[in-house]
């Protein structure tokens, strides 16, 4: 019996090198084009088009057009809800080829495909299917006096904002997809989604299979290209009602700035440098493995990574010498192996900037307990780094590096580790590692992030909302939270006389 490509490879048979506008496969671009790598061995393995300013008009034309659409527009709410959980079914059933192609595209461990990028995706699609049928705005009760004898009344109607912008990041390809695009359409918004320059493949086959699940043509659109060309034009587009944008800190700015040209809405899930605060009450063994878990969990290419341990210092030793321990007995290889721990970082450029900082931080005199070099070979690799003693005003211990490397520190009291928690411009996540109850719930309200996970890290639901204080962000996704960023409210206020 022969064994066709497809089944071999499903991964190499999910390529797609077109952009999906308007329901119809698109192969025209501004002319460039931009290829995609395999990261673990430095092949090319697709060429994408770069959409210019008139591929990025069609699509946002396609997107409004279709919101205005009675196919679309008129659509009762639960038949959205189908429509999701039906691209939820076939997530599912195109879930080895989906895994397989994040683990080509992306570099990441293909457990970790199949169980966060499909099988957390299919999750979030079918939470956010649910608020399709459970928006509702309120009944008011006014005391408008005037003219004498009329009555009012009044209400509030949720609306879907209109043609949402969706830019993503390349470290959960398919997952921010989804975490973009699921609520925009539970609430009867249409979306432009621009998929990172490394990683737009699995993106496309969502598009693709949202057309399969019944979305009519125009409701989904996928375009390609570079943040700087692409995205910077779908960004400026008139068309465009509101930008959902997951990145760099460095690029949010840049797109809140914009956005504020003609008010377009706008919410950004931007960086962090989150730390990993280790009480001396705690489950050593627990807070060791929780450590190296924040910080190496794909690669350390996580906006929450544990990237600063402050550890007390009666255990600070210990905690310190047993994560740079586990950080030097990790297997680096390709994400197809299953006994890869840590696979390649996403592109030879990102891997640039992550030994540059390696660099950096030895300059800056911490000392480097384990790691930090690149390994042999044609892939992306960087053994995961441990860094002790580093000075809390250490670039290491300030700037997001998106890599394998973490800050550690010491610290005497309470009090000190929540100053250190916080000396930050991010505020994404935070984690706690204690089994006193009363010392953690201190804490809690006095660190000022997003997140704080307590015996845990990187921990994220459909149900719970997530984002970011300060210089992390706009705006929560997921939970209600991501359904309110969807829609405008209206008020309506009706006036009759009154009858008596
Ligand atoms: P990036 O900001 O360079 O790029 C993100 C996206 O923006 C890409 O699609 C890119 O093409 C596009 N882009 C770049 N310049 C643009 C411009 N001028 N106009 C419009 N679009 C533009 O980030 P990255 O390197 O792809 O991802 C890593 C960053 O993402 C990290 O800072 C990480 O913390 C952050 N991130 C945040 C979250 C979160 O939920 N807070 C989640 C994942 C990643």
């Amino acid at each position: 019996m022969s064994v066709t490509l497809a089944q071999s490879r499903p991964e190499l048979a999910a390529i797609r090198e077109h952009m999906i506008i308007d329901g119809q496969p698109c192969t025209q671009g501004d002319g460039a084009t931009i290829p995609v790598y395999d990261p673990a061995t430095g092949k090319v393995i697709a060429q994408q088009i770069q959409a210019g300013s008139k591929q990025v008009d069609q699509a946002v034309q396609a997107a409004r057009r279709a919101f205005g659409h009675p196919a679309w527009r008129d659509l009762p709410p639960v038949a959205r809800e189908r429509l999701l959980l039906n691209l939820a079914d076939l997530v599912e059933q195109h879930a080895e080829a989906l895994a397989r192609l994040e683990t080509l595209n992306n570099g990441k461990l293909l457990a970790l495909s199949q169980g966060l990028e499909v099988g957390a995706g299919a999750q979030w699609l079918r939470y956010m299917a649910g608020w399709s049928t459970k928006i509702s705005g309120e009944t008011l009760n006014v005391s408008i006096p005037f003219p004498p004898g009329f009555h009012y009344h009044a209400y509030t109607r949720p609306e879907p904002v209109g043609v949402v912008a969706a830019i993503v990041p390349w470290n959960f390809p398919l997952l921010m997809a989804i975490w973009k695009i699921a609520p925009a359409v539970a609430t009867g918004c249409t979306v432009v989604l621009k998929p990172a320059e490394e990683t737009p493949l699995t993106a496309i086959r969502l598009a693709e299979l949202a057309l399969e699940a019944g979305f009519p043509p125009g409701v989904i659109n996928v375009i390609t290209g570079r943040g700087e060309v692409t995205g910077a034009a779908l960004v400026a587009h008139p068309g465009v009602d509101k930008i959902a944008f997951t990145g760099s800190t460095e690029v949010g700015k840049l797109i809140g700035h914009a956005a504020m040209d003609d008010m377009k809405r706008v919410s950004l899930e931007l960086g962090g440098k989150s730390p990993v605060v280790v009480l001396d009450d705690c489950d050593v063994e627990l807070a060791v493995q929780g450590a190296a878990n924040a910080i190496f969990f794909n690669q350390g290419q996580v906006c929450t990574a544990g990237s600063r341990l402050y550890v007390q210092e009666g255990i600070y030793d210990k905690v310190v010498s047993g994560l740079a321990d586990l950080a030097a007995g990790m297997t680096l290889g390709s994400g197809f192996d299953p006994t890869t721990q840590i696979g390649p970082m996403v592109s030879a450029r990102h891997r640039r900037r992550v030994l540059d900082y390696i660099d950096i931080g030895r300059q800056e005199g911490a000392r480097l307990l384990s790691g930090g070099q690149a390994a042999d070979g044609d892939g992306y690799f960087v053994r995961p780094a441990v860094f002790a003693d580093v000075d809390r005003d250490a670039r290491i211990a300030r700037e997001e590096i998106f890599g394998p490397v973490v800050a550690a520190a010491k610290f005497a009291s309470d009090e000190q580790a929540i100053a250190l928690a916080n000396d930050t411009c991010f505020g994404l996540g935070a984690s706690i590692w204690s089994n006193d109850l009363a010392r953690v719930n201190q804490m809690i309200p006095r660190i000022r992030a997003g997140t704080v996970w307590v015996n845990t890290h990187n921990m994220l639901d459909p149900h719970m909302p997530f984002g970011g204080y300060k210089q992390s962000g706009i705006g929560r996704e997921h939970g209600r939270a991501a359904i309110d960023m969807y829609l405008e409210s209206k008020s309506v206020c009706m006036a009759y006389p009154s009858r008596h």
